[in-house]
């Protein structure tokens, strides 16, 4: 497989190497949906999982993929306010590199962090989200849901609402779809649509009933308050009524739009619980399930090519 030592972004990946791995990623719904797995994998590969930001989802999601694969995983969580960036990751290098650890799973509120720490590391780095920078695995376990509904990753028209200033997802988004040739919107208020980012291939939209018109996938996106300067949004009350995904918003959109978040919800801010809970629209409990697979595929895929 085309395919780098580590994960750091989609930016580093082409159509052949996501194809792939969303083709391993199906290949481990069915066995995770089977109740079997596949120990031998990761056998004897030690997984840490290193976070100095919070994270519910996506730490469970990696270690639950490394033990399906048999991998020994370790836990290291650390609290951003104790840390001094630049001697702390240089100093867990040298210590994750003296436990002769296989793979590092990194989430960082800095963007470039895991980069960083790749380069001082003998493990094979996967990003788990780094600042508003990327998270690679999310863009990949969207596609994965995206891909199974829809029959396809290409040529759809994908509605990303809300917060994209200050998100990774939405980032890793734009570069993934855009490289799948999907036509992507972009949907908010001007203060939280970075200036200039139609360079990406993306179009943008101020209005949901314009953006939102005729899109095959909507995705709302959590206002990132932690990350937020004061000012950008003049409450959450108005933020939802022009930016929140509710059953009238939705209504501009194809008959059968898929309705995405990655997670966490800010319910009654940036989408009606109405909405997050519908059965029929909603597939954001999928991706929950979907993350799973593609990060077993994503683990089992730098640990083949890490032949130290
Ligand atoms: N869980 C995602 C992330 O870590 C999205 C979010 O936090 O809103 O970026």
């Amino acid at each position: 497989m085309a395919y780098s030592r580590h994960l750091l972004g989609i930016e580093g990946l082409n159509p052949v190497s996501v194809t792939s791995l969303l083709d391993l990623a199906a290949s481990y719904v069915l066995l995770n949906r089977s109740g079997k797995t596949q120990r031998d994998a990761l056998r004897g590969r030690t997984l840490v999982n290193l976070f100095f930001e919070d994270s519910t989802r996506t730490r469970t999601s990696f270690e639950l993929a490394g033990k399906r694969l048999g991998a020994d995983v370790i836990n290291m969580s650390v609290a951003t306010s104790s840390v001094t960036k630049g001697e702390t990751l240089l100093d867990t290098a040298a210590t994750l590199n003296a436990m002769n650890c296989d793979l590092l799973v990194v989430r960082h509120n800095r963007s470039g962090a895991p980069a960083l720490l790749a380069q001082k590391v003998d493990a094979a780095v996967i990003n788990a989200g780094d600042g508003t920078h990327e998270h690679p695995t999310q863009a990949l376990l969207d596609a994965l849901t995206i891909r199974r509904h829809k029959g396809r990753i290409s040529g759809l028209i994908v509605a990303i609402c809300g917060d994209v200033a200050h998100s990774r997802v939405a980032r890793s988004n734009i570069l993934l779809l855009t490289m799948m040739g999907n036509f992507v919107r972009l949907v908010g208020p001007p203060t939280l649509i970075p200036a200039g980012i139609e360079g990406l291939g993306v179009t943008v939209f101020h209005d949901m009933a314009a953006g939102l018109s005729g899109a095959d996938i909507v995705m709302a996106l959590r206002l990132q308050k932690e990350r937020m300067s004061a000012g950008l949004v003049p409450s959450a009350r108005e933020f939802f009524n022009f930016y929140g995904l509710d059953r009238a918003k939705l209504s501009h959109a194809a008959p059968d739009a898929l309705v995405m978040h990655p997670g966490p919800m800010n319910r009654g801010v940036e989408i009606d619980s109405d909405i997050a809970d519908d059965p029929v629209r909603s597939v954001i409990r999928e991706q929950v399930e979907m993350g799973v697979a593609v990060r077993m595929a994503v683990l089992e895929s730098l640990a083949k090519g890490n032949n130290r």
